[in-house]
């Protein structure tokens, strides 16, 4: 599990009330965790597509956390009456097999979900952040990407649906900003891992994990020299605080780790720390997959004085006994 933050100790009584969307999720419940640590009200709003219920129900008995089960596909303000100080818009499924499971609904999520976490945000004057993606990139021609690159973005392939839908939602995000002067901030999220990822949450770290700890071969796409840089969550979960709380920062900001791996080197990695010989099952590259991804990360590192910390190593040594549990408890 993802080790008890210093937050936990604040005596601070914020009285906020932050509404994180996707609150379910494998990022949102981490964002659910900390802000209460900081003393926040807590609105979890999701409709478990992907999230569970799993990755909050330590929270049910806190006064201070409301759990909304709703579609961000439509109107938020008639679910959420109360004050909103500060709204993250999480939702949206993230895993190229979840996202183009069915892709019209991601291109909802992704434009209606960002307009209606916005016409909130309007309502109630608060400051929203954004969880875009480094899939706004496409498959680049800048390598590492830097915030100011627009992308090599295919509008009608397969992963459309979740790239372009970030797109617009960024497009969105900056029009609310000009139009009505909202608070915004916008992330840029790369590959990121770690506890509370689903077992069967389809992308290549949790695959990997999963797959050697059930003595399966790995499923390698393509050649396996197509680059990924992968950060673990608390990191991530870190410098997403920092830009909530500097109202003055709008972004986007790259944030992940910027050491890259090749996904063959992955897959090495993941059969030695679990310590087995399982085989590699070469299956095809779906397409338009990136072939290189890594983020500069200098003006993240620069205005919001973070860097990440966990290396790929010790992320998965605190990401396979999470993924070993969750497994012996899907047997019992
Ligand atoms: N991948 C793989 N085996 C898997 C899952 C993914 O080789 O079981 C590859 C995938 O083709 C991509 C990379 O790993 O090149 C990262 O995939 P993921 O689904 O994690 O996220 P993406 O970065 O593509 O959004």
């Amino acid at each position: 599990m993802l080790s008890l933050h210093p937050d936990r100790t604040a005596v601070l009584m914020s009285n906020k009330t932050v509404l994180i969307t996707g609150g379910a999720g494998f990022l949102g419940s981490h964002l659910c965790d900390r802000f209460l640590d900081r003393s926040f009200n807590v609105i979890c709003l999701d409709n478990f597509y992907t999230g569970s219920k799993a990755n909050v129900a330590h929270l049910a008995d806190d006064k201070r956390f409301t759990l909304v089960n709703h579609d961000v596909c439509e109107p938020l303000v008639a679910v959420i009456p109360q004050k909103v100080d500060l709204i993250m818009n999480f939702a949206c499924p993230a895993s190229p097999v979840h996202y183009q499971k069915d892709p019209v609904y991601t291109a909802k999520i992704s434009f209606l979900g960002a307009l209606n976490a916005l016409e909130l945000a309007k309502k109630n004057q608060a400051r929203i952040i954004q969880a875009s993606t480094s899939e706004v990139y496409g498959d680049p021609k800048e390598h590492p990407q830097r915030e100011s690159y627009w992308g090599n973005v295919n509008p009608h392939g397969i992963r459309s649906c979740y790239d372009e839908g970030k797109r617009i939602a960024e497009t969105l995000f900056f029009d609310y900003q000009r139009q009505f002067e909202l608070n915004i901030g916008l992330v840029r999220i790369f590959n990121t891992y770690g506890p509370r990822m689903a077992v069967e949450d389809g992308r290549v770290v949790s695959n990997f994990i999963v797959q050697a700890l059930r003595g399966e071969a790995l499923t390698i796409y393509g050649d396996g020299e197509q680059t990924r840089s992968f950060c673990f969550g608390d990191d991530l979960i870190d410098v997403i605080l920092k830009l909530a709380d500097n109202s003055k920062l709008t972004g986007p900001y790259n944030i992940g780790n910027d050491v890259e791996f090749t996904v063959a080197e992955l897959a090495e990695k993941v059969r030695s720390l679990v310590g087995t010989k399982v085989k590699i099952d070469r299956k095809p590259l779906p397409s338009d997959d990136p072939k290189v991804r890594k983020p500069d990360l200098s003006q993240t590192k620069r205005d919001l004085n973070w860097a990440p910390k966990i290396s790929l190593e010790e992320g998965l040594k605190k990401t396979i006994p999470y993924f070993e549990q969750k497994l012996a408890s899907l047997k019992s």
